[in-house]
């Protein structure tokens, strides 16, 4: 049973940086408004999380790591909504099978914080030994969640992942795309004992500060922005693209679809498509698209997990999208 998890966990959480997504989420879902980011060894030793969201009532700490636990149909009473985000209770459990996972929690009105072990789903003893349950110790309001030695029990994957510094850049980039997309969050992201942190966001800047941070000034200062609601679609989209006086070696493509850092194919070629045919300098856009879909549309038997998805009318919706990023590319749209 506990190979047939594993094996499942692995289809979730492939390498470091599908797990960060995953923790990310879960800091903003909680309503973060910091989120500090400590790396070791590409994530393989470890991955940690801090934040300063609400934080995970004790008796909720036994069993967050169980399969299909999930807080949040609570809170979000459309269930199609739910599935749609990949509210699934999978991450955490899904970590803990593949990992050493810890974490530490505060919520406001607790006098202390409380940590606790995982391993296959289920509360356990802490690396270095101790009790198979949540210990109280000091700790600021919120959560940080470490997971240490990934893949550790599943040799192959490690093998896979030995490239320490690729998988940092995955990482980086990870962040570095929702500090953009969620430019209210203060971001940091550092190698574990790095004095200087690679990603450093401030509370409260913006999107477009936030790919001066990343992309440099000279990227970011070629952009114009856009954006669209169209309600025959139901869709809302909006975002910063590349204008004429731009010059870029490869395209770079943010595209968070109901705030899900995703890929999908077909609007990347339609917008490359676009610059090669109006701008062929710019042919390698950079485009960070901030695109809304009623979550009935988009198809939820793509599991969420997945970065590529799929939806309703997109031969629609991405001909509105290079519509308009083409009339504010020649500047008629104003
Ligand atoms: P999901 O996000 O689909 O609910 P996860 O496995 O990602 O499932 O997380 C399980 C549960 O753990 C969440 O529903 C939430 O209650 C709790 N949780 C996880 N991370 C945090 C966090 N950073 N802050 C507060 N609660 C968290
Ligand atoms: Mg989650």
């Amino acid at each position: 049973e506990t190979v047939v998890n594993r094996i499942a966990a692995g289809e979730v959480i492939h390498r470091p940086s599908n797990a960060l997504k995953e923790l990310i989420e879960n800091s903003l879902d909680a309503g973060a408004t910091s989120i500090a980011i400590t790396v070791k060894d590409g994530g393989m030793k470890m991955l940690q999380i801090q934040d300063n969201g609400h934080g995970i009532r004790t008796e909720d700490l036994a069993i967050v790591c169980e399969r299909f636990t999930t807080s949040k149909l609570r809170e979000y009473e459309d269930l199609s909504r739910i599935q749609t985000y990949g509210f699934r209770g999978e991450a955490l459990a899904s970590i803990s099978h593949v990992a050493h996972l810890s974490i530490t929690t505060k919520r406001a009105d607790s006098e202390c914080a409380y940590r606790a072990s995982y391993a296959d789903g289920r509360l356990a003893a802490a690396k270095g030994g101790g009790r198979s349950e949540p210990e109280p110790c000091a700790g600021n309001n919120g959560t940080t969640i470490t997971a240490e030695d990934l893949f550790y029990n599943i040799r192959s994957r490690r093998d896979a992942l030995r490239n320490t510094r690729e998988e940092y850049s995955r990482i980086f980039e990870v962040a570095s795309r929702y500090s953009i997309h969620n430019a209210g969050v203060a971001f940091t992201c550092r190698k574990a004992g790095a004095a200087k942190a690679d990603l450093s966001t401030a509370q409260g800047a913006t999107a477009i500060a936030n790919i001066r941070q990343v992309f440099g000034g000279k990227v970011a200062g070629a952009l114009v922005e856009f954006g669209q609601a169209d309600e025959d679609l139901e869709v809302e989209f909006k975002g910063h693209v590349s204008s004429a006086a731009h010059e870029m070696h490869k395209t770079v493509f943010l595209l968070f679809i109901n705030h899900r850092l995703v890929e999908h194919t077909p609007i990347r070629r339609a917008v490359e498509a676009l610059y090669a045919s109006i701008l062929p300098k710019a042919s390698r856009p950079f485009v960070y698209l901030d695109l809304r879909i009623r979550p009935e549309r988009v198809d939820v038997n793509v599991h969420p997990t997945k970065r590529e998805v799929r939806f309703l009318n997109e031969d629609a919706i991405i001909g509105r999208i290079v519509d308009c990023i083409h009339r504010r590319v020649l500047g008629t749209n104003d």
